[in-house]
């Protein structure tokens, strides 16, 4: 068989879809929560103890973010969703938000404030449906360049890692994603991994030493020329005082 078409988006993609695998859905999965008033991490857990969540057996991660929002982190969708239902019934919590069964989070990056949410739509379209978009803010409410869309996997064929919205080049990023270069853009490979970006890397560090090195051995002209009529300068004023 053809190895192109071995590890074609449509080939890759069929690996990651809903078909009754358990490859997909033993994968961890995000729960955003938003609590009423700051939590601390103990207090997080007492709260999951009184729901009778087993976190110390089902989270993997619990990640704080500034304000009032957690992202717990479950070991598989089954544990998420249990996760998802008992946070809705604590007193303690404002809201939970997460990736449903048949959803799948895109991160899009490296978007100008400009760009807007039909836009980012329209392309995804091509590729899968999308359902909701967010835009994400850091904690001064300043745009990161980054939209989170959650998608319908159910639809979904790969999304390539570059996306272009008229002259503005964006990056598309999930779970599941091929691997796709964003150094040389050639598939198959991640940036960490690219032979170009470490041939690349290797010149530049040959081009400092020798810059170095030239440095160390003369000089410039400039400066010893300043340093002579600053010697000057001072001779003068001092003949000048006297
Ligand atoms: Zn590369």
């Amino acid at each position: 068989m053809d190895n192109a078409q071995t590890s074609s988006y449509s080939t890759v993609a069929a690996q990651n879809l809903p078909s009754g695998n358990q490859f997909w859905y033993d994968r961890q999965v995000e729960v955003h929560v938003k609590f009423k008033t700051p939590l601390k991490r103990e207090e997080i857990y007492d709260e999951l103890v009184k729901l009778h969540y087993d976190f110390k057996n089902k989270l993997s991660a619990m990640i704080q973010l500034p304000g009032l929002i957690a992202t717990l982190y479950a070991y598989n969708r089954e544990s998420a969703k249990q996760l998802r239902q008992l946070l809705a019934l604590s007193p303690k919590v404002q809201e939970v938000y997460g990736v449903g069964e048949n959803e799948l989070k895109v991160t899009i990056s490296r978007v100008p404030p400009q760009i807007k949410e039909e836009e980012i739509a329209q392309v995804i379209k091509d590729f899968a449906e999308p359902l909701r978009m967010n835009i994400i803010k850091d904690k001064y409410g300043i745009q990161t360049g980054s939209r989170h869309v959650i998608i319908k996997r159910s639809t979904m064929q790969h999304i390539p890692r570059f996306l272009k919205i008229g002259n503005v080049t964006l990056l598309a990023r999930y779970e599941g994603q091929p691997s796709c270069c964003e150094y040389c853009r050639t598939e198959g490979h991640e940036r960490e991994n690219c032979k170009e970006l470490e041939r690349k890397r290797q010149l530049w560090a040959q081009k400092k030493t020798s810059k170095i090195l030239k440095e160390e051995l003369n000089i410039p002209f400039p400066l010893k020329q300043t340093i002579q009529k600053d010697k000057r300068n001072l001779c003068k004023s001092k003949y000048n005082q006297d």
